[in-house]
């Protein structure tokens, strides 16, 4: 079974997984709030945009990261996400939008390519990012899946953009689910547990001690959509760890507050 582990490259930590198939195939990262430059609450590696940093700052910690990762950071590319379902095709004519130029790419919380001249990255402070790539076709794509976007089935619907826009198999893809609020932390009240047993999603429900008070595991949810869409378990890595339990190691929305900063997932094509 595949892992996510950890590596310090450059004072950063970064998350990766042990699937081969993933390691041979890109570059890419998993970052967490350690090694960058920023100051106080975004103290410091914040990679988002709009989070009231310097943005001289966030450009300096997108090179901090990109150079330990081995991408270029300015030929990353970063959306504006809207807890949606749209996912967005990018080309090298989209490098470097919203951190290093301005945007004019739609909002959403998806990016897919098969272009190795473009790196695309996805904010998280809780929500769960999705890695998708498939080996055979050459089809990189990564997703934001807040709670709505999980419920959804957000992570679903990247396998069957990959499958219908590029002809990809599902047994060729290999996904990473990334660090997020864990099930022992994301407490929610009965509308919200409800959504998550229409979606027949049962077994990622706990009951919690308070009445009307239930813990839902995101990350479980994101690999059960996987699964559903064909994905073979061997093929999806899921991160053990949960950004309230770790706010030395992660932003936390619930754990640090609202004005938090942001980790990125990076990824490019290596060919
Ligand atoms: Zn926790």
């Amino acid at each position: 079974m595949n892992k996510m582990y950890f590596e310090e490259i450059n004072g950063c930590v970064i998350g990766k997984t042990t699937d081969e198939i993933i390691n041979n195939n890109l570059n890419y990262g998993f970052s967490t709030r350690i090694g960058g430059v920023s100051i106080y609450h975004l103290s410091s590696l914040n990679l988002g945009v709009g989070r009231g940093d310097d943005i001289d700052n966030v450009k300096e910690n997108y090179r901090i990261f990109c150079s330990a990762i081995g991408i270029k950071a300015d030929s990353v590319t970063v959306p504006k996400q809207i807890h949606s379902d749209i996912i967005v095709k990018v080309t090298q004519k989209d490098k470097g939008k919203r951190i290093f130029r301005n945007t004019d790419l739609p909002d959403c919380d998806g990016f897919i390519t098969t272009d190795k001249n473009v790196a695309l990255g996805i904010f998280y402070a809780d929500c769960t990012p999705v890695l998708l790539y498939d080996n055979i076709k050459n089809v990189l794509c990564v997703l934001h899946c807040g709670w709505r976007g999980t419920v959804r089935g957000f992570a679903e619907t990247g396998v069957i953009t990959m499958i219908n826009d590029y002809g990809c198999r599902p047994k060729n893809i290999h996904a990473v689910i990334g660090p997020c609020i864990g099930p022992c932390h994301f407490e929610v009240g009965g509308e919200v547990a409800l959504e998550f047993r229409r979606a027949s999603l049962e077994k990622c429900i706990k009951n919690g001690e308070k009445a009307e008070k239930y813990y839902i595991d995101l990350k479980k949810a994101n690999r059960e959509y996987l699964l559903f869409a064909g994905i073979e378990k061997d093929n999806i890595t899921v991160s053990e760890e949960c950004t309230v339990c770790n706010t030395h190691k992660y932003f936390s929305h619930r754990g640090c507050g609202e004005n938090t900063g942001r980790m990125a997932m990076i990824a490019q094509l290596k060919k």
